[in-house]
């Protein structure tokens, strides 16, 4: 898959990496080649004139003139050995017209040219043809390769024979050198005659045509009479060929590709390996990239959720709020409503108060003043009849009686006053006889029977003196309102007790009791069982409010023999002023 994807990207690289490559060599190759070129020349060149000026030589036209006299044979061999050791040629020598050498510079050699013939060399040819002989070939003596040239020496206007100079090119091919560079020089025939690679040499690079063939077997210029065809892979080799006009040669440098190719694939698997790095960090970064997306959109959708639940819970909450709002809007105006209601209860309740006990006080105030009058009506006729000591004793009650009615006119005016006096220590039972003696006389016509157990020692309680009253007083009057229903015997049983820092009084009578409904509601304001005109419902009412006005506690209730049981919880005070206790009248 990976390399699937990387072929398309590495093609054109190696493209490059082969033409850059390619482009460095043949670069390398061509000055090479134009250095080997131009040394090749410069070699030739050095000895393309001297057979012309070899010819002028007075020596060596003395053996043309005597080629039998050894003297002048002799000189011109020696010198042309100077002349070859000082030049540097491989060998020169003399031949006369008709191709026999006279002299050469290897006459003293084993592979002596002398009395050799060259007739057959094509430069022998040309130079008694009167031009620069030129030839390329392989010694048919000294096996060495050489290039010929050859001039003609003239004797005025005719040619007496032809001077040679064979330079020695074995000699530039092992210039060469060991490089992986192939040297390859072809000659006209397209034959090697100079290469790097021994197994090239004198092998054609192109099919050779009949004459060419005749002409080799003819002038033998290589040591086999027809060369083996050298074929080379042209994907093989890199070459570059230079052609030299002068002597029809072409110098070729072949490179093998397995040099180029080396560097190419290295630059293609730097380039392989770098491109899978960038497409490794590519898709890493890619897949980063994802997660981030991924992870932005999930926490986008995270917060649009979130928003959306804030929005409801909001939305829920507002809904909530308003409804709490006129909720509190509402308690507050039941709230009102209710002290409204209170207040015009207390403020009923007082007046409802003051007309049930307006006919009590009425009550209470006429016994004494009954008592007064008679009292009184007494003295005067005490004074008539001179017992001025009864009839002062009798204006010693009066006087009494009047501040009893003083102070329960003081008393009312307190309650009126809307009475919010510290507890005082009040005794209880002149209190509980003072309520029973505004109902005596109405207890005696019902024919009640009065069960008093009370202890002799005063009960003092924390109490307010009216207050505490007007408590008895309406239980009492309950108690004989119940006994109205019932027939005789009617009882009302009275008892108190000390406990645990309180006094309990009892008051009982034998009447129907409480029904479960009343016990129930008894406390209520305007409860009531009885008609309109007998109760309003308010007197257990009030009782009940100053009874925890007063710290104590009123407790309604059953006897289990029938009848109703009321208890009054009072806390016990220290022993106070007695109130004087009034004497019953009606008693
Ligand atoms: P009222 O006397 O004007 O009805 P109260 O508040 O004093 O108002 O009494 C409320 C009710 O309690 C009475 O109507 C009555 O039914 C009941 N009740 C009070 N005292 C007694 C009692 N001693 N025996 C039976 N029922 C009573």
């Amino acid at each position: 898959m990976l390399a699937v994807c990387l072929a398309p990207l590495l093609w054109p690289l190696q493209h490059l990496a082969e033409r850059y490559y390619q482009d460095e060599l043949a670069g390398q190759n061509r000055q090479t080649l134009d250095l080997y070129v131009a040394n090749l020349l410069g070699t030739l060149h050095r000895y393309e004139t001297l057979p012309q000026i070899l010819g002028d030589l007075p020596a060596l036209r003395a053996v043309l003139a005597d080629p039998l006299r050894l003297e002048t044979l002799t000189n011109a061999n020696r010198l042309l050995k100077d002349i070859a050791t000082q030049t540097g040629a491989e060998v020169m020598y003399l031949m006369d017209a008709n191709g026999n050498t006279l002299a050469a510079s290897n006459w003293d050699k084993r592979d002596s040219f002398v009395g050799r013939n060259f007739a057959f060399r094509p430069y022998f040819s040309e130079a008694i043809a009167g031009h620069l002989g030129r030839f390329f070939g392989q010694g048919t003596t000294s096996a060495k390769r050489g290039y010929f040239f050859a001039a003609a020496v003239r004797d005025r206007d005719k040619v007496i024979g032809a001077l040679v100079v064979k330079v020695d090119l074995d000699h530039t091919e092992t210039l060469w050198g060991k490089t992986p560079e192939q040297l390859l020089l072809t000659d006209h025939n397209g034959v090697v005659i100079l290469t790097s690679r021994p197994d090239w040499r004198f092998r054609a690079t192109r099919p050779l045509s009949d004459a060419e063939r005749a002409a080799i077997v003819a002038i033998q210029p290589y040591p086999t009479q027809s060369p083996k065809p050298l074929s080379l892979d042209p994907k093989a080799w890199l070459t570059q060929t230079q052609a030299i006009e002068e002597t029809g040669w072409q110098v070729s440098i072949l490179a093998p590709r397995t040099l180029i190719d080396r560097s190419v694939r290295t630059v293609v698997a730097i380039g392989g390996a770098t491109l899978l790095v960038l497409m490794l960090l590519l898709g890493l970064i890619m897949q980063r990239r994802r997660h981030y997306m991924d992870r932005i959109d999930f926490e986008a959708h995270g917060r649009q959720e979130l928003e959306k639940r804030v929005i409801e819970r909001t939305a829920d909450l507002e809904g909530l709020n308003s409804r709490l709002k006129s909720e509190v809007l509402e308690r507050e105006q039941a709230q009102q409503e209710l002290v409204r209601a209170q207040d015009e209860l207390v403020q009923a309740g007082k007046l409802s108060v003051l007309g049930t006990m307006s006919a009590s006080i009425s009550h209470e105030l006429n016994q004494p003043l009954a008592a007064i009058r008679s009292y009184a009506e007494n003295a005067e006729i005490l004074l008539d009849h001179q017992r001025t000591d009864d009839a002062r004793s009798n204006l010693k009650l009066i006087s009494e009686l009047t501040g009893r009615m003083a102070s329960i006119i003081a008393h009312l005016r307190a309650f009126a006053r809307r009475d919010r006096h510290a507890p005082e220590s009040v005794a209880l039972q002149p209190a509980l006889d003072d309520a029973l003696a505004l109902l005596a006389k109405r207890r005696r016509a019902m024919a009640v029977e009065l069960v008093r157990d009370l202890p002799e020692a005063t009960l003092w309680v924390q109490a307010g003196e009216t207050r505490l009253r007007q408590v008895l007083g309406n239980l009492l009057a309950n108690a004989l309102d119940a006994l109205t229903e019932k027939a005789n015997p009617r009882k009302l049983w009275l008892s108190a007790e000390q406990r645990d820092g309180n006094v309990y009084l009892y008051i009982r009578d034998n009447g129907p009791g409480f029904t479960s409904q009343a016990m129930a509601r008894a406390r209520e304001p305007f409860f009531t069982t009885k008609t309109r005109t007998q109760g309003l419902g308010l007197g257990l009412a009030i009782c009940d409010t100053l009874m925890r006005a007063l710290g104590g506690e009123l407790l309604l209730g059953n006897h289990p023999e029938g009848g109703a049981l009321l208890t009054l919880q009072l806390r016990i005070a220290k022993p106070g002023a007695t109130l004087p206790t009034s004497e019953d009248p009606s008693a």
